[in-house]
């Protein structure tokens, strides 16, 4: 098994620079997830990889060796697609068994391998069916199980689970960590969904403009996210523009800490729902607000809240445990805090600056 090594890989389409200067390494046996939103660059980076995309600039070594210029074919990698792409006309055992043909295989060795292999993806009873015979889910363990019949080193996927329902797709993504796991390969799993690149990966890369802003493990990611794309597009949190006072900058009442540097009049301060405490009762400290709507969403209920600062109106989420937040009424006036240690700012950039 082996890792992946990509050093200032850039790719140009025209004059759109879909990649710029990337460098990730990713870890024998980890699953990095690519994150980010549309056009950043995420299939461009893994088409890299698998050699259907030569860069411009920069390498690519799988393992210690250099695969830059290496023919997709000739790469040790398996590849599993949105769209199963699996052949019609052969049945799940025959698809699965198609790369041990092809590499012409002893007959005993492949019918081993595919029985292995249809046990690991969960397909043995369906393995004598076509494509149109199976679900969407199972059609994609079965294009899992194909791309890891020749035993690859780095195994990629593309949103393999888009075109899946929500239950489904829930369902399909602990199956995939959980044979990712099992045969210990290194992988790369490109998706624009937070929760899914969150559930699934070891570490998350998250990509913006051609460039990786932040790697990290989901649950850092998740806490510190290191720069203002980060904290935007990971953990749906408020994003509130709030004065800097004295070096400060907050809420009166509810909230202080330490201005970001670089910042100027005022800051955009980031923190999660989670993180906001809401009491009842006009009395005591914290920031008045009133409930405009409440959005139940299970375990918790999410308030819609408005207060203000020196007249300017404040408008914050935040999440309540659901049996609590049925005592409040929209409307009602509340007491919100902030828990300090949770909140992030950054300076407000002016239009074409980058955050950092
Ligand atoms: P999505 O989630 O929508 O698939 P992505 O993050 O995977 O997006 P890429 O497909 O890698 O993004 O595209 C990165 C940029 O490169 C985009 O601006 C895209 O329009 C451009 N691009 C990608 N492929 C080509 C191509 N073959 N020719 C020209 N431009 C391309």
């Amino acid at each position: 098994m082996s890792g992946v090594s990509l050093v200032g890989v850039t790719k140009m389409y025209g004059h759109v620079k879909a990649l710029d200067h990337v460098s990730i390494d990713v870890c024998e046996g980890e699953l990095l997830a690519l994150l980010g939103p549309s056009g950043c660059g995420k299939t461009t980076l893994l088409r890299c990889v698998a050699g259907l995309e030569l860069p411009d600039k920069g390498t690519v070594e799988i393992g210690t060796i250099d695969v830059t210029a290496v023919p997709t074919r000739d790469r040790p990698i398996g590849m599993v697609f949105q769209s199963y792409a699996l052949f019609p006309n052969m049945t799940v055992r025959q698809n699965i068994a198609f790369p041990l043909e092809v590499r012409h295989r002893p007959r005993t060795e492949v019918k081993t391998r595919v029985d292995e292999l249809l046990e690991l993806v969960n397909l043995t009873e369906q393995a004598n069916r076509y494509p149109k015979q199976i679900s969407g889910g199972q059609a994609q363990r079965c294009a899992l199980g194909r791309a890891l019949a020749p035993n690859p080193e780095v195994l990629l996927l593309d949103e393999p689970l888009s075109a899946l329902d929500a239950l489904v797709r829930g369902r399909l993504r602990d199956e995939i960590r959980r044979i990712q796991q099992r045969v210990g390969i290194t992988a790369i799993y490109v998706t624009h969904d937070q929760s899914e690149a969150m559930a699934i990966a070891d570490r998350v890369a998250v990509m913006n403009d051609g460039r990786v802003e932040q790697i990290a493990a989901p649950a850092d990611l998740y806490d510190l996210p290191a720069t203002q794309f980060s904290a935007t597009f990971v953990g749906s949190r408020n994003a509130v523009e709030l004065a800097v006072r004295e070096g400060r900058v907050g809420i009166p009442g509810s909230f202080h800490i330490a201005a970001p540097e670089g910042s100027n009049g005022h800051a955009l301060a980031f923190f999660r729902p989670e993180d906001v405490q809401i009491s009842r009762g006009q009395t005591g400290d914290g920031m008045r607000a009133r409930v405009e709507l409440k959005i139940f969403l299970g375990p918790t209920t999410r308030l819609h809240l408005v207060g203000e600062d020196d007249g300017r109106p404040i408008a914050i989420f935040g999440d309540m445990a659901s049996r609590q937040a049925r005592l409040i009424e929209e409307g009602e006036t509340v007491r919100v805090h902030v828990d300090p240690d949770h909140v992030q700012a950054f300076p407000i950039l002016k239009a074409g600056q980058r955050g950092s």
